[in-house]
């Protein structure tokens, strides 16, 4: 029986002069950065609550809190990593990711196939599973007037049997 679970996740970051953004680890042009204890890749931290969601917990507050010195200005990348060993080790996989990242800038068009392709090699997924999206909050709210960004993303994982084994499968191929 395969069984398919599905989680949300969401994030905001205040924006402050600074020397670029992280977004999916990728390093934006601009002048603007996230404040943040960590990178501040407010794509990231939405993912890895989607992905934590799905797997039924903890938040991402709760694995890597920010009142913790081990995790002042760590990468977003670094804690997929972690989140993708997670995953790994409850014998779950990846079927696809969606993220809207919503902000006045940088503009997401042209870098979106860049962060989704870095999002895949993180991960270790194909990058057609992997998509990213940009939307304008037509000048409404903080968001809306530069001040900060957010992003929304959803996850679909897929918990393989535990009774075929990696060696197995590559036996038959
Ligand atoms: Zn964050």
């Amino acid at each position: 029986m395969i069984k398919i679970r599905s989680g949300v996740g969401y994030d905001i970051h205040r924006l402050v002069p600074g020397a670029g953004l992280m977004l999916g680890g990728v390093r934006t042009s601009g002048n603007l950065q996230a404040e943040a204890h960590s990178d501040g890749d407010v794509l990231i931290h939405s993912l890895i609550d989607a992905l934590l969601g799905a797997m039924g917990g903890p938040d991402i507050g709760e694995l890597f809190p920010d009142s913790d010195p081990a995790y002042k200005g760590i990468a977003g990348a670094e804690l997929l990593r972690r989140v993708k060993a997670m995953l790994a080790a409850r014998n779950f996989e990846i079927m696809n990711l969606d993220c809207v990242v919503v902000a006045e800038a940088p503009k997401i068009a042209p870098i979106k196939a860049e962060i989704a392709e870095k999002l895949a090699a993180i991960l270790g997924i194909p990058r057609e599973d992997v998509n990213v999206k940009g939307k304008s909050k037509e000048k409404l709210d903080a968001v809306g007037r530069g001040e900060a960004i957010e992003c929304f993303s959803i996850a679909m994982i897929r918990y393989k049997n535990p009774s075929v084994s990696a060696s197995d499968i590559e036996s038959k191929t």
